[in-house]
């Protein structure tokens, strides 16, 4: 595969949903079996005619102790130490949280390039939080919904280029 993209952001922005969409339906089927673990997923994503590898850094939102913070940090940094590219997720209807502030300073002190994905931009609903993201310093938004599978050839065009 030419290129690994790893999926970042703070819990239920739509990571699993997006990973699932880029990979298909089988692995999701493999992730709603109880007990498997979901610290990390990683699959063969296609998006028209390129293939890629993609990291979900999923499942940590279940895990309420002390050491979620610093878990989600490791994941993430091991995640990005992997990546070629990184798809920083918000979720544009709820707006830029400080939880999405952090997660964009990390990635800013890593050389690693970041596109940033505002998805749940179905409708209307996703404008505002859009517009917000331009605060983040990660450049243009590009607008998607994973769950309804639109803004999916826009990400495919900011993707070509590490094909
Ligand atoms: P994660 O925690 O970042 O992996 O988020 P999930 O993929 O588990 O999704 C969290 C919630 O957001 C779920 O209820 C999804 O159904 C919902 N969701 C994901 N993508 C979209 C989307 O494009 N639009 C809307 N409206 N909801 C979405
Ligand atoms: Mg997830």
């Amino acid at each position: 595969m030419s290129f690994t993209a790893a999926i970042i952001g703070r819990p239920n922005v739509g990571k699993s949903t997006l990973f699932n969409r880029l990979v298909g339906q089988r692995l999701a089927l493999v992730d709603d079996l109880p007990g498997v673990t979901r610290d990390r997923r990683e699959g063969k994503a296609r998006l028209g005619d390129i293939e890629f590898r993609v990291i979900d850094t999923a499942g940590l939102e279940d895990v309420t102790d002390q050491s979620l913070a610093g878990r989600m940090r490791e994941q993430t940094e091991r995640a990005i130490d992997d990546a070629d590219v990184v798809l920083m997720v918000i979720d544009a209807r709820a707006g830029v949280t400080p939880m999405d502030r952090h997660f964009a300073d990390l990635l800013r002190r890593r050389s690693v390039p970041v596109l940033l994905v505002a998805n749940k931009s179905e409708g209307k609903g996703g404008i505002a939080g859009a517009y917000e993201s331009f605060e983040l310093g990660l450049g243009d938004p590009i607008a998607i919904s994973a769950e309804h599978g639109e803004g999916l050839s826009d990400l495919f065009d900011a993707l070509v280029p590490y094909a």
